[in-house]
């Protein structure tokens, strides 16, 4: 399989001159050596292994795959690597879990680069070129995906159990090439958000009748449609995107709550905000090869069509989650904002979008890197996902069962040495709703406190 790229027509027309040149004038010395490749980065998503490369410019170049033994050839003709480049990758430590067993260069004497990948299984290459975007210059990405792709079948729910778990898709921002917001001490939007995702579902699986999937389970990009795609493959309830950006000044801080918007943003920072991550597709190195875009059209139509009643649902959703995270933490807006993000265009499912505090803003960095106040923030979206599913439970769960079999709202005054998991279990309700009931922050109890215990309505 072979691909190739050709550079900008002046590029082209140069090494004609230079050839014209060495004809006259021999012997020709070494051309100028104008393309480098300057550093490689290696990320593995269980999708694809993905090599990328910042060069100083759209370059030229040609993939192939030889066997025996197996490997991927990368010719890139008159380019040079850079001695540190060279260098640093001798070590190799990053191709754990990728599709390269070992990377090898052309020697430095040659004027043209090849770059050598032995692989530890079949690959199907994909190889384009990025165009300068934020802290990157030019990059060319190569692809590595399986030769056998087998195809993901969506899981079918046995008919002898009509009773399913909500599930619930969670989507830590950014990864991979693109680090999201970078904050004091190199915090990075990356990593913060996808620990509180961890815990997030960490959270969620614990509660009965309840199921988390992550759209990306490691340090690697997934494109914005793609994250959507796999929610909706897993049939997931709602979509929920964690984010913790910048801003401007370091001065703004708390978190938001956001959900799309057709018409606009609702203020100038959620307007900044979408901007932001919207970018992230071009930062992380979305190619044109690697997205179906045929259903633009009858997406947007879609769209329209099923975006209001997911719209509503959103905000509903958005307005319980801005108030469990308003108990725990100061809110940057009291109410849920709406601009266009790309990666809440789910039209079926309700979705949001939670900044959970200013990275750029030293005292909230500093807050978001800790396992505790990360647990915090994962617990308080889960307290307000909860009080959401809980006003309109999705039929034929286990959740909506448990939800019917409740006895009706009453009140409870507390007595000497009551718990609340015997309350709980009493009333056939769970701790859970309890507390999301009374607002209660921890399980202390007080003698003569009087306790709503949720039931039907
Ligand atoms: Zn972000």
């Amino acid at each position: 399989m072979t691909m190739a790229f050709m550079g900008p027509p002046l590029t082209r027309f140069l090494r004609w001159a230079a050839l014209i040149v060495g004809c006259l004038a021999v012997p020709l010395p070494v051309t100028a050596q104008d393309a480098w490749v300057e550093n490689l980065r290696i990320h593995a998503s269980p999708e694809k292994t993905r090599l990328v490369l910042d060069v100083n410019g759209p370059l030229e170049h040609t993939l192939f795959v030889l066997e025996n033994p197996l490997r991927l050839v990368i010719d890139l003709p008159e380019s040079r690597l850079r001695k540190a480049t060279r260098q640093q990758k001798r070590g190799q430590a990053s191709l754990k879990n990728t599709a390269i067993k070992k990377i090898r260069f052309s020697s430095e004497k040659l004027k043209d680069l090849r770059v050598v990948l032995d692989l530890a299984e079949p690959v199907k290459p994909r190889s384009f070129l990025l165009k300068p975007v934020a802290q990157y210059g030019d990059r060319l990405v190569i692809d590595l995906f399986p030769k056998q792709v087998a195809v993901a079948q969506p899981s079918i729910v046995p008919s002898s159990q009509p009773l399913r778990d909500i599930i619930i898709a969670i989507d830590p921002g950014h990864g991979g090439d693109d680090p999201g917001a970078i904050g004091p001490s190199k915090t990075y939007e990356k990593h913060v958000v996808f620990a509180i995702a961890q815990s997030l579902a960490a959270i969620i699986n614990r509660e009965p009748g309840f199921k988390a999937v992550l759209t990306r389970t490691g340090d690697y990009y997934v494109a914005h449609r793609q994250r959507t795609a796999l929610a909706r493959k897993n049939q997931a309830d709602v979509f929920i995107s964690i984010h913790a950006d910048a801003w401007k000044t370091p001065s703004a801080s708390g978190a938001s709550v956001f959900a799309i918007s057709q018409r606009g943003a609702t203020s100038e920072t959620a307007k900044w905000l979408a901007e932001k991550e919207n970018r992230a597709d071009l930062i992380g190195g979305v190619g044109s090869v690697s997205l179906d875009d045929k259903d633009d059209v009858l997406a947007g139509v879609l769209l329209d069509l099923s975006m209001t009643a997911s719209l509503s649902s959103s905000l509903e959703m958005g307005s319980e989650v801005v108030k469990a995270i308003a108990r725990i933490n100061k809110m940057h807006k009291r109410s849920v904002e709406q601009a266009s993000f790309i990666v809440l265009k789910s039209p079926d499912i309700p979705s949001i979008l939670v900044e959970t505090g200013f990275i750029s803003n030293p005292g909230e960095a500093k807050k978001l890197r800790t396992k505790k106040h990360q647990v915090k923030m994962a617990n308080a979206i889960f307290e307000g996902v909860y009080a959401y599913f809980r006003k309109q439970p999705p039929e034929a769960t286990f959740f909506a069962k448990r939800i019917e079999s409740e006895p009706t709202m009453t009140d409870y005054r507390i007595k000497s040495g009551d718990t609340l998991s015997e309350i709980a279990q009493r009333y056939r309700v769970s701790q859970r709703a309890i507390k999301t009931a009374n607002s209660l922050k921890n399980d202390r109890l007080r003698v003569g406190q009087v306790l709503k215990i949720p039931g039907r309505s």
